[in-house]
């Protein structure tokens, strides 16, 4: 390592350490020892902090501690005789910052001052949760942290742009001679946001902490890494969370050291000037310091040193095609033309049909285009019918390939889709329309992404669009005969009807011990996997994630257990997990991943159990918030009495049916209860318990245990009756 960064790194250390020393002092002054310090929804305290040290930091009195153990870490500028090129120094010097950084901007969310003007601050455990499934499943490939500016507003969003298309989370902040790439993108009007995967920070170095701290928690949420083992975190973290970080524009003393940090997280820094490169050196998987000064390259370059695949969809369409742009919104003011909403008749459907009647590729418009719109008119009716056909194509697997229709349009910049059935709703901007997009691309799109991604089972797609009034009213009554008959279908399937248990292993690229066993009445728990999900997905791959498990021989009823799961579970676990419990809260329940809809947790005062949605950030009766729970549920581990799960497996009537099922749940956010309320009340009265649900409290009626138990006697809550649960 180059003496001049090494210098560069420790210079800006120290000179980080002193501000968060004098800050800390400061606030001690002012606000007293006992002042409570901290980041708003998360349970990890400083997360830093909390996951290399184990340190619980509540108060600025507990900030002491840390901040010794920072300044041990800081070594001393390297003198010219006994200059060594290791990196052992610089390395240390990082650390000192990472915990430094932390602390100043836990101070300044003390102060009022963050997060910063258009900027997201801190960032919440739920959104790491939240994004579990794109992760594992590729539609989110990596982590960019950009620091800087680019030269010019241009180059910025050239940039951005080429990130979103490797479908990368790109962080944006820092700044560069008083210019940062935040205000080139918002000059160049670039939708920002978790939705747009770009995120911008704060605009100072220090506040890039953000994105460290926050990737520190993706081992201690699904990687069941327990705070303070902080070798374990540094490996997970290297191995699993491909993240880097891009330094625009000049590198100052702050950037060096917060640049350091990063490095010792496993996370290798590019940079667009002539710096000192550090090739290979085992703390990083590839190099940890590289220069590209070609703007073209920058960001293969960046591909490639920190090791990222990336799964590129090439669809011939005139605009940028990647899952980055799924959650893209066209705003009224963007709009060209809609179909459906409330706008116009629409709707969705695929079919399969003989191999003789489908001609692959080839795509019908039946009426006109949307460039023959009528003058002052900002919508048309529109009919999206698929045919597919294949040798292996099943009946079963219709409504999982045109659910896919959502996403698949959604990844076109530009075209927004909500929705789906006869309730989809699109929409198609002005700059996607005058780049030249038409419907006959719709098309396109669904071609080329059912053969990309469902080759196993469609062999061939024609797409037909109807733009007339007349043709939408009568095709439509076809596809919502056959939208009833799945319905039907669905619901009249159990798992005593099959003999066939699938499995998902998806999360296990970052939970490693986690098994999901999925089942016709319970699905996966972060909501994404039915178990004809899992089916058609191991047709689809045989040797992927979800694998057929024979039940065989059932070992208990009444908890739901099979040998052959149990044996499956224990070996795919790693051996950590010997029998699960299908059924059950109370008893060998279920590990979860981290990244679940809901949290069941029992509530013993009341003898029943609550549930709570990630959604709801209010305090729960069980004196904790969905963020504290979710902080000792998760990595693969079974935590009896807590359970993750999937919304609508609280419906099924295999819902935790050990201890009673729905009659059990004594609590639920209001929200959740309004998204499942005609399930719930059908469910209610399949149980003989018709008034169940308005016995259910929610937050406007209890937020306490006692304001809870006092509620459930008022109207004779079963639960109350029923067998103790503990
Ligand atoms: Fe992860 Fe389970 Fe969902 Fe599969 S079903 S993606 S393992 S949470
Ligand atoms: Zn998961």
């Amino acid at each position: 390592m180059s003496k001049v960064i090494a210098e560069l790194v420790i210079r800006g250390s120290q000179d980080i350490f002193k501000q968060a020393s004098d800050f800390l002092d400061k606030a001690i002054k002012e606000k007293g020892p006992a002042q409570k310090i901290g980041f708003p929804e998360t349970a990890f305290y400083l997360p830093a902090a909390n996951a290399l040290l184990g340190a619980k930091v509540e108060t600025l009195k507990d900030v002491l501690p840390i901040l010794e153990h920072a300044k041990s870490l800081l070594p001393d500028i390297p003198s010219e005789k006994v200059w060594l090129p290791y990196l052992g120094d610089a390395l240390n010097a990082g650390m000192s910052t990472l915990f430094c950084e932390e602390i100043i901007v836990a101070l300044r969310y003390l102060y009022g001052q963050e997060p910063q003007k258009d900027c997201n601050g801190f960032f919440t455990d739920n959104i790491l949760r939240s994004l579990g499934i794109q992760l594992v499943d590729g539609r989110m490939s990596g982590f960019a942290a950009i620091l800087g500016a680019a030269p010019d507003n241009k180059t910025a969003v050239e940039i951005i742009r080429q990130l979103q298309e490797r479908n990368i989370l790109i962080f944006v902040g820092s700044q560069s001679e008083g210019r940062s790439i935040i205000d080139q993108l918002l000059e160049e009007n670039i939708q920002m946001g978790w939705d747009n995967y770009i995120v911008p920070y704060g605009r100072d170095t220090i506040s890039a902490v953000y994105a460290l701290n926050w990737a520190i928690r993706a081992a201690l949420t699904f990687g069941g890494v327990k705070p303070g083992e902080a070798q374990k975190c540094l490996m997970y973290m290297k191995e699993r969370v491909l993240a880097f970080a891009l330094a625009l524009g000049k590198v100052d003393e702050i950037k060096c050291a917060t640049a350091a940090a990063a490095i010792n997280m496993g996370f290798p820094v590019i940079a667009d000037t002539d710096i000192p490169e550090i090739k290979a050196s085992g703390i990083t998987t590839y190099e940890a310091l590289v220069k590209e000064l070609n703007y073209k390259n920058i960001v293969p370059r960046c591909i490639e040193v920190r090791g990222i695949k990336v799964k590129v969809s090439s669809v011939p369409i005139p605009v940028a095609y990647a899952a980055a742009f799924e959650g893209e919104r066209v705003r009224r003011e963007q709009l060209y033309v809609e179909f459906g909403g409330k706008a116009s008749a629409a709707f969705e459907y695929l079919t399969t049909l003989e191999s003789n009647a489908v001609e692959d590729g080839k795509f019908e418009l039946i009426g006109p285009d949307i460039d023959q719109l009528e003058k002052g008119k900002r919508s048309m009716p529109l009919a999206i019918i698929a045919e597919v056909a294949g040798r292996k194509m099943q009946k079963d697997f219709e409504p999982i390939l045109e659910r896919q229709i959502h996403r698949f349009v959604n990844y076109a910049m530009g075209i927004m889709h909500v929705g789906q059935r006869d309730m989809n709703w699109i929409r198609i901007s002005n700059d996607t329309f005058n780049k030249g997009f038409r419907l006959k691309h719709l098309g396109v799109i669904l071609h080329a992404m059912l053969h990309q991604e469902y080759s196993a089972i469609v062999d061939k797609v024609q797409v037909k669009l109807y733009t007339r009034q007349e043709d939408v009213d009568k095709m439509v009554a076809t596809a919502q005969k056959a939208y009833g008959e799945r319905d039907e279908r669905l619901s009249g399937m159990n798992d005593e009807s099959v003999d066939t248990f699938y499995s998902c292993l998806l999360c296990q690229s970052f939970a490693p011990n986690h098994v999901c066993i999925v089942t016709p009445e319970r699905l996966g728990l972060c909501g994404a996997y039915s178990w004809l999900d899992a089916k058609a997905s191991y047709e689809i791959t045989p040797t992927g994630p979800n694998q057929p498990i024979i039940k065989g021989g059932i070992t208990d009823d009444r908890l739901g257990q099979w040998k052959n799961i149990n044996e499956f579970i224990y070996n795919k676990s790693n051996k950590t997990v010997e029998k699960v419990s299908m059924y059950s809260l109370m008893d060998a329940p279920q590990s979860s991943c981290g990244c679940f809809e809901c949290i069941a947790a029992v509530i013993p005062e009341a003898n029943g159990v609550m549930i709570v949605h990630r959604d709801h950030s209010g305090m729960t009766p069980s004196g904790m918030t969905f963020t504290t729970l979710a902080g000792s549920v998760g990595g693969g581990v079974q935590t009896p009495g807590f359970l993750g799960i999937g919304k609508l497996y609280i419906v099924s009537r295999k819902f935790i049916s050990a201890e009673g099922g729905l009659k059990r749940v004594v609590w639920m956010p209001k929200e959740l209860k309004d998204i499942l309320a005609d399930k719930l009340k059908k469910r209610a009265e399949e149980l003989g318990e018709s008034g169940l649900i308005d016995k259910i409290a929610d937050e406007t009626i209890a937020t306490t245990a006692e304001e809870l138990v006092s509620f459930l006697a008022k109207v004779n809550h079963p639960a109350l009756t029923m067998e103790p649960l503990i």
